[in-house]
């Protein structure tokens, strides 16, 4: 029981320690323990494929037909009934089981990776090449990839809803537990396969892998949360019913009529049971299963894939899409193209992760810039994203929007390599879309710095700065262009330990403001146009984002989703105002900036009790909500976090905006 045990106590037991194994140990216990993987056909079981085929009220009431055919001796009628039923299952059945498989292929695909330290060095590695006593660092967004104890943290959260059924994210911490038999909810120390990191970050030591991890050893079907029924499922249950109480009714008196005229019993069961079974629509299933299965076909040649049938009628239905914009809409693809710092407007050049390019004031190249060069290096030290050279093509591991400035900093010649021997990371809060601001604190020779990033608009009120209104002008002027803008702030602490800092305390008053930094984030190609399709097919369209709301105006009039009698609204503003004006004016609403998961998910509710059937497209971790709410949630398979796709029914092989275009298409047919 590792929850029990100190984390000296489990380094020990594992032979490992916080610096992870070497190269050549970790290959021989990889040898020994095999890999680390679950054998994938406990994912859904094939009996529950089948038997879902016959979970239909249409199909019941044939089988009733069926029965009584075989009753009054109509062989004929009972075979055909029989037959329909049968068919109708075979075409559904091989339908979803070729969804199902097309969505393992794509977790193939897209198979896990994670980050483990091997060597004192940080590596990211296939999830299935982990062994016991491996240190794995995680972060936000991801799976966990097997059954850890931690021993760091930092405002770690995960959401455990797999295992446990509870769907609030379960808050970790890494002290021992004393108690025997602490059921898994209660193992706050440690985190198991398959469960997903929604906040914060944190190290731990691989215990158990594979086959061995709880999620292994449960053969565990997991639970998805039951969606409300789409129309079409609906309107058949509704015409099941009718035509299920409209033929008993008739039968019925039809059979008392006859016998009321002095026909014999037997003659008039025999012709009561034929007329309400000549009354019931045999082929209607059959209808409907193949128009679904050729919508599904023809949504897989457009790379969506699809987890149920049903959502692709759902589709067709819908009337609104909400959708993301940061990686749905644009590329997510972040470069740093203007700053700001002490009254100076700086431009870059280079495009991309490529550190390649120039930093300009007045159509200048900038060599040496003290407050240029504060600004960077703020961007680069409040930054837990790593930039990477992998075959020639410039990556990033962690958020895009740090890699940008990364990138930037390189541009003037500012890395981390050079930096590292002066400072050192001593805490830190991480960056949430709730709190929209990131700190770090570092140690130099003689003090301790605290370097703050964030919303522009949450640095500037966290600063000290009097000229507060004059400065915001500048990175309005740069949002106005759709420039994502975030603000830097720094402050010095002559403390010398660590524990006395109140580190959010300390983020939040009295800042030096150093500047800002503009990044560009191209729309998605093909959007302009996807979007445009789907207006004239009488669709809205409306955008929520975290963005700020003159970045989010501006994007949103460049794809087309912002047009000049629509609103926009921020999440501040939501909560100032009462449902009565949102109720009143939720049709004129394009976009909705800065606003927290939670708010998405309100405003989906929203729109679903005005009757509206809701589509949600998006790939990040604060999505989700969102995506498991609407009445069809689509997910960008590629740039998309786990979280997303988890809890999307359509995923977006290659991230293509249009196809969800194509697909509402097809779903219409
Ligand atoms: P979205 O993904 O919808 O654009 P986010 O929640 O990611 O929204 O971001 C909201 C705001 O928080 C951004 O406009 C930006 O100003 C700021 N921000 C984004 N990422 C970071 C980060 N890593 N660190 C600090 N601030 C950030
Ligand atoms: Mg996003």
């Amino acid at each position: 029981m590792y929850y029990k045990k100190t984390v000296k106590e489990v380094f020990n037991e594992l032979d490992t320690n916080e610096r992870g194994l070497s190269g050549e140990e970790a290959k021989k216990r990889l040898k020994d323990f095999g890999f680390n993987s679950i054998k994938p056909e406990k994912a859904k079981p094939l009996w529950r494929l089948i038997i879902n085929q016959f979970t239909d009220p249409l199909i019941y009431i044939l089988l009733i037909a069926a029965f009584f055919t075989i009753f009054i001796r109509h062989h004929i009628d009972t075979i055909a009934i029989l037959s329909v039923v049968v068919i109708n299952a075979i075409i559904g059945f091989f339908q979803e089981y070729k969804a199902e498989k097309a969505m393992q292929a794509l977790k193939k695909l897209t198979t896990l990776k994670a980050i483990v330290v091997r060597n004192c060095m940080e590596e990211r590695i296939d999830s299935t090449e982990i062994v016991p006593g491996d240190i794995i660092v995680l972060t936000a967004g991801n799976k966990v990839p097997a059954d850890l104890r931690l021993f760091e943290e930092n405002e770690l959260e995960i959401d455990e809803s797999a295992f446990t059924g509870e769907s609030i994210p379960a808050r970790k911490q890494v002290n021992t537990i004393k108690n025997d038999n602490t059921p898994i909810m209660n193992q706050t120390n440690m985190t198991f396969m398959g469960t997903i990191i929604v906040n914060g970050k944190g190290k731990g030591v691989v215990v158990k892998t594979g086959e061995r991890t709880e999620l292994g050893k449960i053969s565990l079907d997991v639970k998805t949360t039951e969606r409300e029924i789409t129309p079409l499922q609906k309107k058949l249950k509704e015409f099941s019913i009718k035509i299920g109480s409209i033929s008993l009714g008739l039968s019925l008196t039809v059979f008392f009529i006859g016998i009321l005229k002095g026909l014999t019993v037997s003659e008039m069961i025999l012709f009561s049971i034929s007329m309400a079974v000549s009354i019931i629509p045999e082929g209607l299933p059959i209808v409907v299963t193949i128009a679904m299965a050729i919508g599904l076909k023809k949504m897989a040649n457009k790379n969506a894939i699809i987890r149920r049938l049903i959502a692709v009628e759902t589709l067709g239905s819908c009337n609104y899409i909400c959708t993301d914009k940061t990686g749905t809409i644009t590329e997510n693809q972040m470069t740093v193209t203007k700053a700001y710092a002490n009254g100076k407007i700086y431009d870059f050049t280079g495009i991309g992760y490529k550190p390649e390019g120039n930093v300009f004031l007045n159509n200048s190249k900038v060599k040496k810039d003290d407050d240029l060069n504060l600004l960077l290096l703020t961007g680069l030290l409040c930054n837990s994203a790593v930039l990477y050279e992998d075959n020639g093509e410039w990556k990033i591991d962690g958020d895009p929007t740090e890699g940008a400035l990364i990138v930037a900093a390189d541009k003037f010649g500012i890395n981390i390599e050079k930096k590292e021997f002066q400072y050192k990371l001593v805490d830190e809060i991480p960056f949430s879309s709730k709190r929209q601001y990131m700190a770090t604190l570092y140690k130099t020779k003689d003090e301790n710095m605290l370097f703050v990033k964030g919303a522009p608009e949450k640095i500037l009120s966290f600063s000290n700065n009097i000229h507060n209104f004059e400065l915001s002008k500048h990175y309005l002027k740069m949002a106005e262009s759709g420039l994502r803008v975030l603000g830097f702030g720094i402050k010095k602490l002559n403390i010398q330990n660590k524990q006395e800092v109140d580190i959010e305390s300390e983020a939040t008053h009295n800042l030096e403001f150093v500047g800002f930094q503009g990044i560009i984030d191209p729309p998605r190609e093909n959007v302009i146009e996807a979007i445009k399709n789907t207006h004239n097919a009488g669709i809205n369209v409306v955008m929520l984002t975290g963005d700020h709301k003159i970045t989010a105006a501006a994007i949103a009039k460049q794809v087309g989703i912002l047009k000049d009698n629509k609103l926009v609204i921020t999440g501040q503003e939501l909560d100032s105002n009462n449902n009565d004006f949102l109720v009143r004016n939720i049709e004129n609403i394009a976009v909705y900036a800065r606003v927290s998961p939670e708010h998405k998910f309100q405003i989906i509710e929203m729109l679903q009790q005005k009757g509206n059937i809701v589509a949600v497209t998006g790939d990040g971790i604060n999505d989700a909500p969102a995506l498991k709410k609407a009445n069809i949630g689509v997910a960008m398979g590629k740039s998309g976090t786990d979280v997303a796709k988890e809890a999307a029914d359509m995923v977006l092989k290659d991230d293509n905006y249009a196809s969800i275009f194509e697909a509402v298409k097809v779903g219409r047919i």
